[in-house]
């Protein structure tokens, strides 16, 4: 998707609608979530337009990673946290709606309210492990 078009993220790319940017490199921008968790929830962005991961090329995905790695605990310094959640939001039913990958990088505190990765799920399965594991193991070879 290129410059002009309605994607929000590809427009905040090309320098086309304002962001709060707080790193850049060729291949990735990171900018403050207008609508932020906590102080210094940062969103890191492919510049090229992937819908989500599975879109994602590989060097992008190396790009991605390594400035979310830098990031971390530079944000965490910045607000004075002692921890941070990083996570993706996914496709469309995993509450993704932004439809242009992105990483989010949210600040913690103990005791600040909010729970960690398990708390999104209810704990809902229905097949063992093994059996899941080879599905998974079958898909991966496929
Ligand atoms: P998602 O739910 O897709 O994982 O997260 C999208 C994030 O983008 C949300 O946290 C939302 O606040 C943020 N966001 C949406 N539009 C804009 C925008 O125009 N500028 C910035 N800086 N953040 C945005
Ligand atoms: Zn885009």
């Amino acid at each position: 998707m290129k410059a002009g078009t309605s994607c929000i993220f590809c427009r905040i790319v090309a320098g086309d609608i304002p962001a709060e940017v707080v790193a850049r490199d060729p291949d990735v921008i990171a900018f403050l979530d207008l609508e932020p968790l906590a102080d210094g929830h940062v969103l890191v962005v492919p510049r090229a337009h992937a819908a989500a991961i599975e879109q994602l090329d590989a060097d992008a995905a190396d790009h991605l990673f390594r400035l979310v790695r830098r990031l971390a605990d530079p944000v965490r310094r910045a607000v004075g946290a002692v921890g941070s959640t990083i996570g993706i939001n996914n496709g469309e039913a995993s509450g993704q709606t932004v439809p242009h990958v992105h990483v989010h990088i949210v600040p913690r505190w103990p005791n600040d309210g909010a729970g960690s990765v398990h708390t999104i799920f209810p704990r809902r399965t229905s097949r063992t492990l093994a059996e899941v594991g080879a599905a998974i193991r079958q898909a991966v070879d496929a």
